[in-house]
């Protein structure tokens, strides 16, 4: 049997998880980031864990198909890291960079679109398979026939970034504007709120509260509060609406919805699909919508699947 590593650097902690050829977990657990200090200490901190995790374990390096690698940013094919502001990284190949310490094989991409690769594989997707997930911002994957979609230069799937409303006049972090991330995302439930709060006259329990978060907005909308409940539907419209003009290039069987969708549960279900129906071809009108089966593992058995898919 040959094995694996899948590591998720996402921020202040790096998560790594070992894998048997076959995909099975064996082993996963995270170690804090050397994020504060240096940030180029990131990746010998990962060679100097797989190493001592394997003398540990008394496993052979030859029996390692390598380490898959899945960071908050673009990455190419080749695997240069494009720019990753949340680990303070500039342009450099991190394929070539761990790879030298480690002495083994690597490949890396982006979290959200390894989430996609993992769910596609282990999780509740299949071989065709659109993923998208509302964490701190709305992140997608796009899975093609078994493969990962890259695209050119790593940023293919940013479908948080989906232009959905052409009247938006604040910028999204991106800096274009009325992209989907700007009212799927905690931040953008809460922007959509108070902006319906000063816009209409509509009675909110939101009103008596000085500062709220999404979370207040989503247990109003639960009890039945409809300033809160038309703020809910026009996030699942704009979702609904991103998801549809991705399903019409791609044709997928299967819409994977993660993170705080999971959360949310059956209402975002529903509301997504509702308007995905709504503004999808009719090819597409079939696809199958399910939850994310994996949760925070995804990004590991996808980084993993992607070093198996290069070198296994
Ligand atoms: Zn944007």
């Amino acid at each position: 049997m040959r094995y694996g590593f899948g590591v998720d650097i996402f921020g202040p902690n790096i998560k790594f998880g070992f894998f048997d050829e076959e995909g099975n977990l064996i082993d996963k657990w995270k170690i804090a980031a050397p994020i504060n200090t240096e940030s180029n200490k990131i990746i010998p901190a990962v060679a100097k864990e797989v190493e001592s995790y394997l003398k540990k374990k008394g496993i052979n390096e030859e029996d390692v198909i390598g380490i898959g690698v899945g960071i908050p940013g673009p990455v190419d094919r080749t695997g240069v890291v494009q720019k990753c502001v949340n680990l303070g990284w500039g342009v450099f190949n991190i394929e070539h960079a761990l790879s030298g310490l480690a002495a083994m094989k690597v490949k890396a991409g982006n979290i959200s679109t390894l989430s996609a690769l993992g769910e596609s594989w282990k999780g509740s997707g299949s071989v065709n398979t659109v993923f998208m997930a509302m964490n701190t911002g709305l992140g997608g994957g796009i899975i093609c026939d078994g493969r990962l979609v890259r695209g050119n230069n790593g940023g293919a799937g940013e479908i948080g970034h989906i232009v959905v409303n052409k009247a938006e006049k604040e910028p999204c972090a991106c800096g274009k504007f009325g992209c989907a991330e700007q009212y799927c995302s905690p931040a953008g439930i809460v922007r959509v709120a108070r902006r319906m709060l000063t816009n209409t006259g509509a009675p909110s329990v939101l009103r008596y509260k000085k500062f709220f978060d999404y979370k207040d907005v989503l247990k109003a909308a639960e009890e039945n509060d409809e300033l809160s409940i038309n703020v809910m539907n026009r996030v699942y419209e704009y979702a609904g609406q991103a998801l549809a003009a991705v399903c019409c290039v791609v044709n997928p069987d299967t819409v994977v919805l993660g993170g705080e969708f999971c959360k949310i549960g059956q209402p975002a279900m529903e509301g997504v699909a509702r308007s995905f129906k709504k503004y999808v071809f009719q090819a597409n009108e079939n696809v199958r919508f399910t939850f994310a089966a994996l949760d925070t593992d995804a990004c590991i058995y996808g980084a993993f699947k992607l070093v198996l898919d290069n070198y296994g």
